[in-house]
């Protein structure tokens, strides 16, 4: 029958706290592969196996299982008796459905009683594919390779082997919440941070009405994709054109973009609070911008004293940071052209460098709390889910 392997890396993972990770990424790959046809998902030997009835859509359960956080790699093959005709011959179906000119057998055991040792395995298997095929035994470089997995009493026989992301399943972190633009940046800084095992939410900031809503759209679109990996995400939508106006009446303009994110971190830190998330994660990379240099990512920090702000990006080069975007699947979405809040009466040179002493001061005028508590009355929260696969 069809079956996927899943395996993981398991350096570092010791005690409960393995325990804790096998069974988070075993409920993440159920969720992962809801609707694809799978019959059970076990865990065990250091690996996560997924059988399937048959008419199952194996081919888009192995690539949503392979986008799951935790997953290193995936095989696709079939399940068989440790029985070395019936691996043969199921090893040869898979070579003989696309020839190799050069192909190597690859046998490994882990706790299996069978009574051949996988070199034995690896000869014989070959050599009935040679006999049939004609193809050649290359093991450095292989056109094609059957891997044959034998753990317990069981075998998995596969030639399909799909790269995961790495890292840690979902949750195993704890929770986060990523301000998100509809940039480049904060999408990925989400991604490393959920890459790493933290359930990921996010909040976005928009100017409406004084924008139009493309924002909104262009955010919308990209939870959807990060939810590819993530299987959901939750995504608050704050209005902030309101806060903006206040500080545009009383607050020098220089300051402008400062005071801006010292708003959006308090409103982000208040909702934090809320949804128990435990720290808060940006797209910041330094230098990149204006509002990016120590000393004004210092003054933003200062508006939320006690609380952890992680920026993943901020050692990463833009074209670093575009590549994994790329390979995400997100960039397409964020250089798509939208309307971000913080271009609402951007001031035409915003400061560099400025200090916590001088954001203050700019506040004073300004009812802080009352600015907070109007923005997250237009809250509007919406959850996103990856779509069960139809049968
Ligand atoms: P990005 O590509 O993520 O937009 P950026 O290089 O354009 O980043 P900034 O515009 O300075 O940089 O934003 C820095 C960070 O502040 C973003 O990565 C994001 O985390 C947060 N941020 C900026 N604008 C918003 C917004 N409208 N809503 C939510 N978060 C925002
Ligand atoms: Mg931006």
């Amino acid at each position: 029958m069809d079956a996927l392997v899943a395996h993981y890396h398991e350096i570092g993972l010791k005690g409960r706290n393995r325990d804790f990770f096998e069974e988070t990424l075993t409920r993440n790959l159920k969720r992962a592969l809801r609707g694809t046809g799978y019959s059970r998902v076990r865990r065990g030997f250091g690996r996560v196996v997924v059988d399937f009835k048959s008419h199952a859509q194996v081919e888009e359960a192995a690539v949503r299982a392979a986008r799951v956080f935790g997953v290193a790699n995936v095989g696709v093959g079939r399940r068989v008796a440790q029985d070395l005709d019936a691996m043969g011959e199921t090893a040869l179906e898979l070579m003989a459905a696309q020839p190799p000119s050069s192909f190597a057998v690859r046998a490994r055991r882990s706790r299996s009683q069978f009574e051949h040792k996988s070199k034995s395995i690896n000869e014989v298997v070959g050599q009935r594919i040679k006999d049939a095929l004609g193809a050649t035994v290359d093991l450095r470089q292989p056109e094609a390779t059957a891997y044959l997995e034998l753990f317990g009493t069981a075998c998995i026989v596969y030639r399909t082997k799909l790269q995961g992301p790495g890292g840690l399943p979902s949750g195993v972190s704890g929770k986060m919440l990523t301000l998100l633009s509809g940039g480049i940046d904060s999408p990925v800084a989400a991604w490393r941070m959920a890459l790493r095992g933290a359930e990921v939410e996010f909040v976005h900031f928009h100017g409406q009405p004084y924008t139009d809503p493309s924002s909104v759209r262009q955010v919308c679109d990209l939870v959807e994709i990060l939810t590819r990996y993530q299987l959901r995400g939750v995504l608050h939508l704050v209005p902030l054109a309101d806060a903006q106006r206040e500080i545009v009446t009383h607050a020098p303009s220089d300051l402008r973009v400062i005071l801006y994110r010292r708003t959006m971190m308090r409103i982000a830190q208040a909702l934090a609070h809320e949804r128990g998330a435990q720290a808060l994660v940006t797209g910041d990379s330094l230098g990149q911008v204006a509002s990016q240099t120590v000393e004004n990512i210092t003054a933003v920090d200062a508006a939320i004293p006690g609380t952890q702000v992680f920026r993943p990006l901020i050692g990463h080069d833009k074209l670093e940071i575009i590549e994994l975007a790329t390979r995400i699947g997100t960039y397409e979405t964020s250089t798509r052209k939208h309307q971000d809040c913080c271009v609402l009466f951007e001031p035409r040179s915003p400061v560099t460098k400025t200090n916590r002493e001088a954001a203050e001061g700019a506040e004073a005028n300004l009812d802080i709390d009352a600015m907070v508590g109007k923005a997250l009355a237009g809250l509007e929260t919406r959850v996103f889910e990856l779509p069960d696969l139809q049968p």
